[in-house]
C-alpha cells in the first residue's frame, strides 16, 4: 500500500502581528523554527472517503473520520480538512494518518500550521499531485480557516511551506509575494511560554478582534486597512474608541514591519528593539490580546536590559519573543525564569543555535 511522510515546521513572528488578517492584508516577517509535526499518510483497504488518525501527542489512539464529516471542534478536525481540501483536486482512497509532533501546542508558534501543512504535503506525495510550496500553503490555511473554522490569516501556513531555516520570509499578505531575509548576526530568538494555554478554535477573543478590524474597515471606507500609512493616522480620531485602537494597532504594526526590514538591513539593531518593544506596547494597550503573565515577562525582560521583547502569536495566552544576543541568552532565561517562575522555555535551541544545529 502507498504511504508517505512530510514534516513542516513551528514558526515565530518576528514582527507583524494581527496585520494578515483578510480585512488588514498587511506585512508579517515570520520564520520557522527547528521544531516540526510529521505526518504518515497510508493507502488502507477501507472505502473511499474513510480516515483513520492518531497522534502521538493525542494518546495515539485511532479516530475514526470520514472525509464528508462536519467539523467536531476535535483535534481530528485538521486533518479532515487537510483531506477535503486535497480531493477538490485528486480522488483519494481510504486513508490512514499519523501524526508525531515536538512542537508545543496552543503556545503561539503555529502547531496546527504544522500539522496542516505537513498532512498536505503527506498527501501531495502520496498522490503525485503537482502542487507548488504556495499552493500547499494555501490549502493548508483553506483546511485551518474554511473547514476548521479558525479565522486565521495565511502567515503561518506560508512560512510553515516556504521559510528557510534562519531566515526571516516578509510576507506581504495582500499582495501573498515574500521575500527572505537573514536574521540578525549573533542574536538568540528567545521564546517563553507564561503557562497558560489558548486554543484559537474556542477562543472568543480573537474572533472578536476581527470583527473589530472588519468594522473599522468599514467605517474608513477602505478595502484594507493596511492600505492606509502615517499620513491617515489622522482619519482614526471619527471612529469609535476601542475601533480606533484595534486600527491604529494594525496600521502602525504593518510601518513597523517595514521599517524592522531596512533595520535588518541596515543592522541597526537598536531599532530593532524599539520596534519590538512599541508592538508590544501597541498589542498590550490599542488591540488588547496581551494578558498580564505575558507583560510581566515582557517587564522582566526590560529590567535584565532586553527591550525588544513581545507577545507573539493569536494572544490571550501563549508566548513573548525576544531577541536576545547570543551570550547573554542563558543569563536572560534565568534572569526570566527566576521573576516567573511559571514560564518555560520554548526555543532551547536558540541557546546553542547556529544554522548547521539547526539544519541537522
Ligand atoms: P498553535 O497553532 O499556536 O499551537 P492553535 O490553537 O492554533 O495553537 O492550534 C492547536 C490545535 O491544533 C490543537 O488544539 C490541536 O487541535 C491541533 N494540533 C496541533 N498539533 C497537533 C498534533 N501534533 N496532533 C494533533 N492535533 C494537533
Ligand atoms: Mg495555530
Amino acid at each position: 500500500m502507498n504511504r508517505f511522510t512530510a514534516k513542516a515546521p513551528a514558526r515565530a513572528n518576528i514582527i507583524g502581528e494581527h496585520t494578515d488578517y483578510a480585512t488588514n492584508q498587511g506585512h508579517v516577517l515570520p520564520t520557522p523554527l527547528p521544531f516540526h509535526t510529521t505526518v504518515t499518510v497510508q493507502e488502507t483497504d477501507g472505502t473511499a472517503g474513510h480516515l483513520t488518525i492518531l497522534s502521538e501527542n493525542y494518546g495515539n489512539q485511532p479516530h475514526d473520520r470520514k472525509a464528508d464529516d462536519e467539523p467536531r471542534h476535535h483535534w481530528t478536525d485538521y486533518v479532515v480538512g487537510c483531506v477535503r481540501v486535497m480531493s477538490k483536486t485528486v480522488k483519494l482512497p481510504a486513508l490512514e494518518f499519523r501524526i508525531k509532533s515536538d512542537v508545543p501546542i496552543g503556545s503561539g508558534i503555529s502547531s496546527s500550521a504544522a500539522l496542516c501543512v505537513a498532512a498536505v504535503r503527506a498527501l501531495r506525495g502520496l498522490t503525485g499531485a503537482e502542487l507548488n510550496d504556495e499552493q500547499i500553503a494555501l490549502m493548508a490555511h483553506e483546511a485551518e480557516h474554511d473547514y476548521v473554522g479558525v479565522p486565521c490569516g495565511k502567515m503561518d501556513q506560508f512560512v510553515a511551506s516556504l521559510g528557510r531555516p534562519g531566515q526571516a520570509l516578509l510576507l506581504n499578505t495582500r499582495a501573498m509575494t515574500y521575500r527572505h531575509y537573514p536574521l540578525p548576526p549573533n542574536t538568540a530568538i528567545m521564546l517563553v511560554n507564561c503557562g497558560k494555554k489558548h486554543d484559537l478554535a474556542k477562543g472568543g477573543g480573537y474572533k472578536q478582534r476581527v470583527a473589530e478590524c472588519a468594522e473599522a474597515r468599514k467605517l474608513l471606507g477602505v478595502s484594507t486597512l493596511c492600505e492606509l500609512g502615517h499620513k491617515d493616522l489622522g482619519r482614526l480620531s471619527t471612529l469609535p474608541d476601542v475601533i480606533r485602537r484595534r486600527a491604529r494597532h494594525v496600521i502602525t504594526e504593518n510601518l513597523r514591519v517595514l521599517e524592522f526590514v531596512t533595520a535588518l538591513e541596515e543592522g541597526d539593531t537598536e531599532r530593532q528593539a524599539d520596534l519590538i518593544a512599541a508592538s508590544h506596547v501597541s498589542q498590550r494597550d490599542d488591540f488588547e490580546v496581551s494578558i498580564p503573565e505575558i507583560d510581566a515577562l515582557v517587564e522582566s525582560s526590560k529590567r535584565f536590559g532586553i527591550r525588544a521583547a513581545r507577545i507573539v502569536g493569536g494572544g490571550f495566552g501563549g508566548s513573548i519573543i525576544a531577541l536576545v544576543p547570543r551570550d547573554q541568552a542563558v543569563a536572560w532565561w534565568s534572569f526570566i525564569a527566576k521573576e516567573n517562575p511559571e514560564s518555560q522555555l520554548i526555543s532551547t535551541y536558540a541557546l546553542k543555535n547556529s544554522e548547521n544545529e539547526y539544519a541537522a
